[in-house]
Order: C-alpha cells, then sequence, then structure tokens
C-alpha cells in the first residue's frame, strides 16, 4: 500500500525498481517519458545532426526553460545550464563582481563541497546561529547581526545533504534584503521536493534528484535585479538532458507542484514516525519537518564504519537502497556519519516496515 495517494501514479510512469529504492537525494528514478524523450533526442542528433536537430526543439527548450523558471521564481531569461549544482556555483563563483576577500555566512547545514568553492578562492566563512537543535537558522539572530555588519552575500543550503531540515530561506532573504545582502540558494536538495519560489538573488541547482531528471544537468538562475552584478556566458549542453528534464518538470506541474510538496511532507512524517524509537536510532528531524529527507543517527557507541556496513546489509540483504552519509557532506554540523532515508512518492508501507525490522535487529 502507498503512503500516498499519488504513489500509483508515480510508479506506473517508470520501470520497476529492481530494489527498494529510498535514496531519492542521490538521484531520483526518471519516468519513462524521460529517458523516451532523452533518446529521441539522441537519435535525431544521429539522424539530423546535432545543431539541426537543437534548432528542431527550439520552442520546447524554450518552454522548458519557462516552466522551469517558474518554478524556482524567476524568469526563463535568467537561467543558464551546467553539468553539476557544482559547476553552476562555480560559474556563479567566476562572474560574480565580488571584492577580493569576500565574506559569505552560511547555515550549519551547508554543505561541504561548497565550502571548498569558498575555501579555494579565500573567501571568509561565518556560520550563522541555530535557532534550535534541528539546524534551522536563527532568522531573528540574523537580522540582528546584519545591523552591525553585512557579509558580500549569503549562502544557503535549502535543504542540505545530510538532513532533512528545510531552512526557512523567503525569511532570509526578507532580513537579508532589507539590510541590502544578496542571497544565494543552493536548492540541489529543494527544487521539486518543497516550495522553491523564494525571492533569492541567485539559486542554482540538478536535476537529478527530487525532480527526477536525468544526470548531467544543472541549472543556475541569477535575478536581473540582483543586489550585484553577474557576468555567466552559456556553455557546450547536454541538449537531451536538458529535454528530459523538460519533461520531468512538466510531469511534476501535470500532477501540482504544491500537491507534491505536500505528500513528500507526507512521506517524511510517515517515515519518521515508522522509524522513530527503532533500535537506538534516533530520528535527527522533528516529524513534522516538511521534506521526505529522513536522517537517523546511528546507536550510541557506532563507528562511521559501522553505518556503512548497515547501509551495505539494507542493500544486499534486504533489498533497500538508501545512503551512509558522512560529514563531510555538512561539516560544519558534526561529525556523524548518518544513515539518509529519501523514498520519492512511490514509498510503500511495507518499504518502511521492512525498513524498521532490519533497523531494529541491526540497531540493538
Ligand atoms: C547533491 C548536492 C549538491 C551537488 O550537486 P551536483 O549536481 O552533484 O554538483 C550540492 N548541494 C547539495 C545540498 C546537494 O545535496
Amino acid at each position: 500500500m502507498y503512503v500516498s495517494v499519488l504513489g500509483e501514479h508515480f510508479h506506473r510512469a517508470r520501470l520497476n525498481p529492481a530494489m527498494t529504492h529510498l535514496d531519492s537525494a542521490s538521484a531520483g528514478r526518471s519516468s519513462n517519458a524521460v529517458i523516451g524523450t532523452i533518446s529521441a533526442h539522441l537519435w535525431r542528433e544521429a539522424e539530423r545532426g546535432s545543431y539541426v536537430a537543437a534548432d528542431d526543439r527550439a520552442d520546447e527548450l524554450a518552454r522548458d526553460t519557462r516552466d522551469l523558471a517558474s518554478l524556482i521564481g524567476h524568469t526563463a531569461d535568467e537561467i543558464t545550464f551546467r553539468e553539476s549544482a557544482r559547476a553552476a556555483l562555480r560559474a556563479l563563483l567566476t562572474g560574480w563582481s565580488l571584492p577580493v576577500s569576500s565574506t559569505v555566512w552560511v547555515a550549519k547545514n551547508e554543505f561541504g563541497p561548497n565550502l571548498v568553492e569558498f575555501d579555494r578562492r579565500g573567501y571568509s566563512v561565518r556560520p550563522l546561529p541555530d535557532g534550535d537543535v534541528y539546524g534551522h537558522v536563527d532568522v531573528d539572530a540574523l537580522e540582528n547581526m546584519l545591523q552591525f555588519e553585512q557579509p558580500d552575500f549569503i549562502h544557503i543550503c535549502h535543504v542540505g545533504s545530510m538532513s532533512g531540515v528545510v531552512q526557512p530561506v523567503p525569511r532570509i532573504v526578507e532580513v537579508a534584503h532589507a539590510a541590502r545582502v544578496p542571497v544565494v540558494v543552493d536548492m540541489a536538495q529543494s527544487v521539486g521536493h518543497v516550495p522553491t519560489v523564494t525571492g533569492a538573488d541567485v539559486v542554482y541547482g540538478t536535476s537529478r534528484k527530487w525532480l527526477t531528471g536525468p544526470r548531467g544537468v544543472g541549472f543556475l538562475a541569477v535575478r536581473r535585479d540582483s543586489l550585484r552584478s553577474v557576468d555567466i556566458d552559456s556553455s557546450e549542453a547536454f541538449l537531451a538532458g536538458r529535454l528530459g528534464l523538460g519533461v520531468a518538470v512538466a510531469e511534476l506541474q501535470q500532477v501540482g507542484q504544491q500537491r507534491v510538496y505536500r505528500e513528500l511532507a507526507a512521506i517524511g512524517r510517515a517515515t519518521r514516525e515508522r522509524l522513530d524509537g527503532i533500535g537506538s536510532w534516533e530520528i535527527l528531524e522533528p516529524a513534522d519537518e516538511p521534506s521526505a529527507l529522513v536522517t537517523l543517527g546511528p546507536p550510541p557507541g557506532w563507528q562511521s564504519s559501522d553505518v556503512h556496513a548497515a547501509r551495505d546489509r539494507l542493500f544486499e540483504e534486504v533489498g533497500i537502497l538508501v545512503t551512509a552519509a558522512d560529514s563531510w557532506r555538512a561539516p560544519l554540523a558534526g561529525d556523524q556519519t548518518v544513515l539518509r532515508i529519501s523514498g520519492h512518492l512511490d514509498v510503500q508501507r511495507e518499504d518502511l516496515d521492512r525498513l524498521a525490522d532490519a533497523l531494529r535487529t541491526m540497531g540493538y
């Protein structure tokens, strides 16, 4: 039995998975229509020549870009594509007219590789205070800080890579803009998952996770009226992949994005409620956090390698795919390795029961 009323629809649009796939935070499973669109375009490129094939699809590509833009609260002409979220961030930092020794404020859930990009450019990074034990940014404290000091920009992972916490981005943008500080949002884990119209100056993300588009397609959107100018050229593109992403976005919009966000939040809640109190594992988000990304802290005394072994046993013996997420993903949040469970709309009650049973035997 599906947890969500949208489960059957999501399931029927795809191949049967070879295992229970609870790993959309790594990469979601694309629909048959997405795969069909990508392969059809690759065939067309061979048949007609790649540039002619692209011209043939110009209207479709333009519409797809408008659809993606509306999903993230930008306009189509503000979007450019790269092969990944990280490449999008690099393009931004290269094209942005930032001072030499810039200061950036980040939340505690900041993605480790983003910190590497900041560090490599000599930025000074300051973590924002948490408002609670889960790691939500304390927006009132931020508002206070901004009265005394303004960073060159604030960078927020809307949803991080090892926590289902959804940062209050619209409120952060509001207080930052009042202090004339631009906000950049990493939407790699939030687009297609939670509402992503935030008012931020710059946003970027990837096709392959919650949108269930193909790998190898990332996007970057910079408001034309943003608080700092950016000069970003376009680059060679995986057009078949962009068409595939276009189909994935269209599928989301056909079902209704708000409905999908609500259902994913309900899946997150059902997952947390089902796994709460199993063995000595600890759920690291509030039960009703509006996301489907769920993390479990291991029983006391477990090493990182034990969590990896648990992940491997779940995959090999129980047929459930999840991630053992190491602390490099969010180094400011601590040094724990956690089990990350990120089922999409096709999660079934029985999947959660099997996961709970398996974790109980592993988690004394
Ligand atoms: C996956 C992820 C990224 C990186 O995305 P790529 O497309 O692999 O570069 C960035 N930030 C967060 C929060 C992520 O989860």
